[in-house]
């Protein structure tokens, strides 16, 4: 573990010009530096780099982040390597904090790994002399390389065979790796048996778990190990590690349900595949693939159970979507897996297939026309109720403006008055033309029931106040910001954004705000609020009072709808004592501007240890 002071730290000693330049060579654009976009194909620059903000952001896809994570998306380190990296050039020593047990733990799983890896050469070798298992993966149509380079194996009839490798079959770390199980009355056996056996791989190519399919009848036809230190289902892709470059090259991945899919697409050439783990696609999975590439293709059987599982596949991609990223269904037809259908027909014909997928877009306002068919007034309002929700999970501004155009055309409601509807439908006592609201009519009290829902502002104040925090966060512990309770995603980002700067500790800089977020579902909207941000502009004085300006008229229409203002006592101070504030907080930063401390360097940026 990184402390996070320190990566706050750091990216005040690191200059994102620099980094980027080193890959992607930049010209100097007015206050920023452009270039092509690394991440996607493009003639004319949109990509820029700001040294003020030590931020990028290209305006044609969306991509965005810090020196930290550029270094994680463009040159695929990891965060610990990306972290190591900038520390060794600035000449900071990376400190980690290890948490109690943390060491033990760590040898453990370094155990639990070196047991799996030892099971997995076990399994390997046992394929050898079981032709039962050779004629099973002969009979579906692989290849003596393919099998080696899966590393698939095969674990023998019997009950304590993994004895031979392990002669203290006792030993309570092979129970911890889920390679034995321990029974009634202590017995103790194997877990797989009679099993074609795939070892599953983490994203650095260790063996942390086993899928094994049943050869001939028995069940469960498919079995997987359990949860254990060093494997969780939610979190980990059968064959990412080995597919990881060729999704890279292929600037697709193809998701399908399991292990023989992803072989045997691999052996007629589709090696872009990955499998989720007898699970659903979970939002770690997804954030995972777009981390390596932009378009994700989800792949199902066509049958009910297949659009289920590509459901709650969308409902996990939609909070880590950004702009620029896709996510695509496709749909095989009834009956057939993407083994069935690769071995049938080969690989162009699953190519022009993933060609035909479904947008994200598409599939869920298809799904909930269907499930809400927008033939009456109750059908459409049931339609806009449904969606609700999940417009309000996407985070990817670009995104969400479109799907709110196609609802509109769905619904047959002008967007201005969708966009109403999307932001307090459901929320406000009676009247207002969902279900929900009609519901509230008989007499009970609306569901919320304080003046909260229905204070609605223009989106472009809660993304100034948004702006005015990211360019200067110290703000936070200064001044009055609201916490609103709204559900669109910026309300939610300025709620989160507020409450991390108010809390934070030590020096807090707009490149540091930004990488606490990475990842998360605010990412897009501080992204794209920050790219607009122009640098010219960035003075202190200026950012303060437009931000106290914002405030002002946040407050102001708060009252207006019948709020006391500020919100909540414990988030802020009664209005007077904190207008004083305010005005002391400018005057304050306008007296340390005229005399800078003697501790600023040239570059404007705080001194060396300023954060400890
Ligand atoms: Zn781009």
């Amino acid at each position: 573990m990184i402390p996070n002071d320190f990566i706050q730290t750091l990216l005040t000693r690191v200059d994102i010009v620099e980094v980027v330049d080193r890959y992607v060579p930049l010209k100097k654009a007015g206050a920023n530096y452009v270039a092509c976009c690394p991440f996607h194909s493009e003639k004319t620059p949109s990509f820029s780099v700001s040294p003020t903000k030590q931020f990028y952001h290209c305006f044609g896809c969306g991509a965005h982040g810090t020196a930290i994570g550029f270094l994680m998306e463009h040159a695929g380190k990891t965060f610990p390597d990306a972290v190591e990296e900038l520390a060794r050039d600035s000449g900071l020593e990376v400190p980690r904090i290890e948490r109690a047990g943390d060491k033990e733990r760590r040898e453990e799983t370094d155990d639990l790994n070196e047991l799996l890896l030892a099971a997995a050469k076990f399994y390997r070798g046992c394929l050898k002399d079981a032709p039962q298992a050779i004629d099973y993966l002969k009979g579906r149509g692989l290849t003596g390389e393919i099998a080696a380079r899966f590393g698939i194996g095969y674990a023998r009839e019997g009950w304590q065979n993994l004895a031979e490798v392990f002669p203290n079959y006792n030993d309570v770390a092979l129970e911890a790796a889920g390679l034995v199980i321990s029974g009634d009355g202590g017995k103790r056996y194997d877990r797989f048996r009679e099993r074609v056996m795939f070892p599953i791989h983490d994203t650095r190519g260790r063996v942390i778990g086993f899928g094994g399919r049943v050869v001939g009848a028995g069940e469960p036809k498919y079995l997987n190990s359990p949860e254990t230190p060093v494997f969780s289902k939610g979190r980990e892709l059968y064959g990412l590690y080995l597919a990881r470059s060729a999704i890279r090259d292929a600037g697709k991945v193809v998701v399908v349900e399991g292990y023989m899919d992803v072989v045997a697409l691999a052996q007629h050439g589709v090696e872009c595949a990955v499998a989720t783990l007898g699970t659903a696609t979970t939002p770690v999975h997804a954030q995972k693939l777009f981390r390596l590439t932009d378009t994700v293709v989800f792949c199902f059987d066509g049958d009910a159970a297949g659009r289920k599982a590509a459901w709650r596949a969308l409902e996990n991609t939609l909070p880590v979507l950004a702009d620029g990223k896709n996510a695509l269904f496709l749909f095989l037809p009834d009956g057939e897996d993407p083994d069935d259908f690769v071995r049938q027909r080969g690989k162009a014909a699953f190519e022009r297939a993933i060609a035909k997928a479904v947008p994200l877009s598409e599939f869920l306002l298809a799904e909930l026309a269907a499930r809400h068919p927008p033939t009456s007034s109750e059908g459409r309002a049931a339609l806009v109720a449904a969606a609700r929700p999940m417009l309000g999970e996407i985070a990817a501004p670009v995104l969400a403006a479109i799907l709110r155009r196609r609802l509109g055309e769905l619904s047959g409601l002008p967007e201005s008055e969708l966009r109403d509807l999307l932001q307090v439908a459901g929320e406000t006592a009676g009247g207002t033309p969902s279900p929900r609201g009609r519901l509230n009519n008989d007499g009970r009290a609306p569901r919320t029931g304080g003046f909260r829902a229905q204070v609605r502002r223009p989106p472009s104040l809660a993304r100034q106040l948004i702006r005015g925090l990211l360019l200067q966060p110290a703000l936070a512990k200064s001044l009055p910001f609201p916490r609103p309770d709204e559900r669109t995603p910026e309300a939610a980002t300025l709620t989160a954004l507020v409450a991390f700067c108010a809390e934070a500790g030590g020096l807090l800089t707009t490149a540091g705000v930004l990488q606490a977020f990475a990842g998360t579902s605010h990412a897009a909207v501080l992204g794209s609020v920050l790219a607009t941000a122009e640098d010219q502009h960035l003075d202190d004085v200026a950012i303060a009072a437009e931000v106290k300006d914002g405030l002002d008229r946040w407050w102001q229409q708060a009252r207006r709808d019948g709020a006391p203002a500020p919100m909540s006592a414990d988030t802020a101070p009664a209005e007077e004592t904190s207008r004083v504030q305010q005005l002391d907080y400018v005057r304050r930063r306008e007296a340390e501007r005229n005399t800078p401390p003697i501790a600023d360097v040239s570059d404007g940026r705080p001194a060396e240890g300023a954060a400890s």
